[in-house]
């Protein structure tokens, strides 16, 4: 598996650990005296538990950094990969911000990161459902059919936007399916389905927001494509959908497009919550 994307999530998480070890360093030769008023054993005790708790992560990010390159698994269980990755996040974001690299940059290296990882973690797969998670984006805005919600049936399958393919596949597959309009909708839907794992498509911010939210659940992200510009009439590569299937359903054991059953949609219970729906929409634009 090539280092590719991967690459800058990596490389930044290790500057950041390496800013992180400075920081602690100089925080501790500051602080040590005071300490060591209290007790003069405490500026050593001190000392020696921020070491270790460096010395813990970055050993995690060592075997992360693993686990993403070569495709194995080397971390007792994904959990802990989780707790890994979501320790080291942040302060990726921070050191990004601090360096000026371009954010969509940083969360498409990210993504990479985190499908690498579900990847490695194919054997710790608990059978399951496999929700199909959608923006609202990938509805054509000319189409006049509310979709959202657990309401995919409305789709007429006009072949006017990517919907028509996704539900296609879903039903082939007989997963289910559901259009989300915010992360708030998406979180009732993945509460309601309690799916073994997600393939979710979305851009580079609600992807990212998704895939940590939902941690230590699999994600597989895929990224929409926007030849409109940012949230109206987007797509996606209907191969890396069926490629995503497909990894799934060898890892969990069933052939893809042999479980043909009724479109089934998800997040019924979930459709009416449209004020904070809209709230969270309103956000999302301000972002
Ligand atoms: S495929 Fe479905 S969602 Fe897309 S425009 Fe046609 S009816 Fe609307």
């Amino acid at each position: 598996m090539a280092l590719g994307e991967k690459k800058l999530f990596i490389t930044i998480s290790a500057g950041g650990l390496a800013l992180l070890a400075i920081f602690m360093t100089g925080a501790w030769y500051l602080i040590a005296p005071r300490l060591g008023e209290f007790h003069v054993d405490l500026p050593g005790a001190v000392g020696v538990a921020a070491g270790l708790a460096f010395f813990v992560v970055a050993l995690g990010l060592g075997l992360v950094a693993v686990s993403a390159v070569t495709g194995q698994r080397v971390l007792f269980s994904q959990r802990i990969t989780s707790t890994v990755v979501r320790i080291l996040f942040p302060l990726v974001r921070l050191a990004s911000a601090i360096l000026g690299i371009d954010k969509d940059q940083v969360k498409r290296s990210f993504i990479e990161v985190n499908n690498a990882l579900v990847a490695a973690g194919r054997d710790t797969l608990r059978p399951g459902t496999l929700l199909l998670l959608l923006p609202h984006c990938l509805q054509a805005t000319t189409c006049p059919h509310k979709i959202t919600g657990g309401l995919i049936e409305n789709c007429h399958g006009c072949g006017n936007c990517v919907i028509e393919s996704l539900l296609d596949v879903a039903r082939r597959n007989g997963l289910p399916l559901t259009v989300a309009t915010g992360g708030t909708l998406a979180r009732r839907v993945i509460g309601e389905v309690d799916p073994a794992a997600i393939i979710a498509v979305a851009c580079e911010t609600d992807l990212t927001s998704g895939i940590t939210d939902s941690y230590p659940l699999p994600v597989l992200g895929i990224l929409n494509e926007r030849p409109h510009g940012p949230c109206r009439d987007t797509t996606v590569d209907m191969g890396r959908v069926r490629d995503a299937i497909a990894f799934f359903a060898e890892a969990l054991g069933w052939k893809p497009d042999e479980r043909e059953q009724h479109p089934r949609s998800a997040g019924a219970d979930a459709a009416g919550s449209n004020e904070s729906e809209e709230k969270e929409k309103a956000w999302t634009r301000a972002r």
